[in-house]
């Protein structure tokens, strides 16, 4: 029986049967219930906690998410490396639905939702430079090519706070300024992880052209499911491969965010 995990999954609902001898572990946290109950499981040699993002029967809309909850959720139980799948819309005409991307850097275009744990008992000042892991990413990379994936090694993820799309003129302004792609989820999913020291690596699923480079109508809720959908399979096991090829001992500077910094309580 797994009661624990290394590694953390925060995905859609398609990612359930990842997991071998799987079970299901309720937590609380400070931060009040992550956005389900969290599978804990195998896959291959690897514990795994799973955490689907927006809740089992997608209550939970992006900018809803208990975000803080499910990062704290995922440290509790021993996770210290999170991969994170998601669909995006892409800004680049030539990366079109089907290509991922293993992104580099963040903008983040949220509003209103809370992003640090640090909210009182002094400031707590992480680096947020680099905000992705770099060995998590080179591992994401890797075997999204192994498995024939277009897959994109870096780039920028505009995190937009939804629940609408883009209007053209503010998909053109990303583009415009060299950005990559845009999602809802990313943040501040990412810098909760940093806060905690956690490793994190986005892998990133365009599904759709956003509003300011395609032609037609703009995108629809429907035709992202859909695609999705259809792309479900593919990305579990590539998630699952990714998981297998993280390394078991960290040997990035994630782990080591909080060095030398005076915390107001202790981590999990
Ligand atoms: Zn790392």
């Amino acid at each position: 029986m797994v009661t624990s995990a290394e590694i953390g999954v925060i995905g859609g609902s398609g990612f359930y049967s990842l997991l071998d001898d799987a079970q299901e572990i309720e937590l609380s946290t400070p931060y009040g219930p992550p956005s389900d109950v969290v599978t804990v499981g195998r896959i291959g040699s690897r514990s795994v906690a799973f955490i689907p993002r927006h809740g089992r029967d997608h209550r939970f809309p992006p900018h809803h998410i208990p975000y803080r909850a499910n990062l704290w959720a995922l440290r509790s139980l021993g996770v210290r490396q999170v991969l994170a799948p998601s669909a995006v819309g892409s800004l680049r005409a030539e990366l079109g639905p089907g290509a991922i991307v293993v992104p580099d850097q963040l903008v983040d275009r949220t509003s209103g939702r809370p992003q640090t744990y640090y909210d009182e008992g002094g400031a707590v000042h992480v680096s947020f430079a680099d905000p992705y892991c770099p060995s998590g990413r080179a591992v994401a990379v890797e075997s999204a090519r192994a498995a024939g994936w277009n897959t994109v090694d870096g780039g920028t993820l505009v995190v937009i706070e939804g629940p609408r799309f883009s209007t053209r003129a503010e998909s053109r302004w990303f583009a415009g300024n060299g950005w990559t792609i845009v999602g809802m989820t990313g943040f501040p999913e990412a810098v909760l992880a940093r806060e905690l020291a956690l490793c994190y690596t986005s892998l990133s699923l365009v599904t759709d052209l956003d509003a300011g480079v395609e032609t037609g109508e703009g995108v629809t809720h429907d035709e992202v499911l859909e695609f999705f959908a259809r792309n479900v399979t593919r990305m579990r096991t590539l998630v699952a491969e990714a998981v297998e090829a993280l390394p078991s001992e960290r040997g990035c500077p994630c782990g080591a965010a909080l060095d030398g910094i005076k915390l107001p309580f202790e981590l999990p």
